[in-house]
């Protein structure tokens, strides 16, 4: 299985699942990002891109003050 969003081969890297996700963060932005919740319950994501994601949302957010 790869990355959902890079397409990096999961081979060492740590990975998050969908379900992984919703549980760590309890950030309501983050989850409702557009390809946070397009994800299905078996895809998965390297840490990297979710730092990328993170960091999107919070530009979002930082945007909208
Ligand atoms: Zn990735």
């Amino acid at each position: 299985m790869n990355c959902f969003i890079c397409g990096k081969e999961k081979l060492d890297f740590e990975v998050w699942s969908n379900k992984l996700i919703i549980c760590m963060t309890y950030d309501s932005d983050f989850q409702n990002n557009d390809i946070i919740s397009s994800m299905s319950n078996e895809s998965i994501i390297c840490h990297q891109c979710i730092i990328v994601i993170q960091n999107k949302v919070k530009d979002n957010l930082d945007s909208k003050k």
